[in-house]
């Protein structure tokens, strides 16, 4: 090792809501503090057009991308340093922890785990192409965008289903597209949806292609048992419907692997003050084995981790 490197005390992976309130407090109660993040700070919130949910957020104007970019300059005024590197290798198990990137190898007395989780893609043609102009994966914030159209679900599991319920406050019409015909969610969940009179469903169907001119304005189904495809088109007067992907999440945990315990779907187990199994290394955020994934629980996650390290580096002595 470089006797001449800096050591960190904490060493935070991932720039979302919960690395970002990490950085804060940890910043703010006098420990050092490094951010390394693979691309734009902000994590799945930089790319959501508007933040209506996070307590005292009403600025004019304010986008996620606005948020979190302030959320990154406060963590800044207190002392955090960001780099921006894609980290390869992560060496956890020893005293000093080590991220090893594309550009540098850090090191650290802490580690926290803050990179999220993504959502698993529909997997039909044009998906990217219409990503934040008619397909979303967060109906929390943006479904409001689609009042009074018809909107589409993909997936049948809780999320699919309890997202579609929500969905109907705002569409004209929901409808579940699901590769069998039957739903993967609890019992009452189904029971919600199949009472409600806004939501239909596509059975044995999954979304093949989504379309349009700038926005999205229709689909191609595929029956999986018949094969036969079926073309949806917007209404000409709306011009656009929305496709909302639930078909499940893939943690982005893959880096560490083996080296902190997991559930079986590669989400990180933590305790409730956020110490993952390995000594010194801390998770928050998406990545966590938890049932609420939005920005206030990733930056309590956070703030909970900051302050746990704090705790246990005098622990420590
Ligand atoms: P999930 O339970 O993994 O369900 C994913 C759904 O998408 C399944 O219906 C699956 O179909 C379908 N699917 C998967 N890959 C697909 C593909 N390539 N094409 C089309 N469909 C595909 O994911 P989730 O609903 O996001 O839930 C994740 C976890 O969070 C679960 O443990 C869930 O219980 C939990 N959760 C709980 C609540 C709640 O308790 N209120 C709410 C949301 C989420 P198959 O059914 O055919 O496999």
């Amino acid at each position: 090792m470089d006797m001449n490197k800096k050591i960190y005390d904490v060493m935070i992976l991932g720039a979302g809501p919960a690395g970002l309130s990490a950085a804060l407090y940890a910043a703010r109660g006098g420990l050092s503090v490094l951010v390394i993040e693979k691309g734009v700070s902000g994590g799945q919130i930089a790319a959501t057009d508007a933040v209506e949910n996070y307590p005292g957020q009403m600025l004019e104007g304010e986008t996620g991308e606005s948020l979190s970019e302030r959320m990154a300059l406060q963590a800044e005024h207190f002392g955090a340093v960001r780099v921006q590197d894609v980290i390869t290798e992560a060496v956890l198990d020893g005293e000093i922890k080590e991220f090893r990137g594309q550009k540098e190898t850090y090191s650290g007395r802490f580690a926290v785990l803050a990179m999220g989780a993504s959502p698993r893609p529909i997997g039909c043609k044009g998906e990217m192409q219409f990503k934040g102009s008619g397909i979303s994966y967060c109906a929390t914030c943006d479904g409001n965008f689609f009042t009074g159209l018809d909107v589409y679900v993909a997936g049948g599991g809780d999320a699919a289903v309890e997202e579609a319920v929500y969905l109907t406050r705002f569409a004209r019409k929901v409808t579940i597209v699901h590769r069998r015909d039957q739903l993967r969610a609890v019992q009452s969940i189904q029971d919600l949806a199949f009472k409600n009179p806004k939501i239909d469903f596509l059975w044995d169907s999954v979304v093949e292609e989504a379309f349009g001119e700038g926005v999205l304005q229709g689909l191609i189904i595929r029956n999986v048992k018949t094969g036969e495809q079926t073309r949806i088109s917007a209404d000409p007067s709306e011009g656009m419907i929305g496709l909302f992907g639930f078909v499940g999440n893939i943690p982005n945990s893959s880096l560490v692997n083996g080296t902190v315990e997991m559930d079986e779907r590669g989400y990180i187990r933590t305790d409730e003050d956020m110490r993952t199994s390995l000594k010194g290394v801390y998770a928050a955020g998406d990545i966590r084995v938890k049932t609420v994934r939005q920005v206030v629980t990733a930056a309590a996650d956070g703030a909970i981790a900051a302050v746990s390290i704090s705790a246990d580096w005098q622990m420590d002595g």
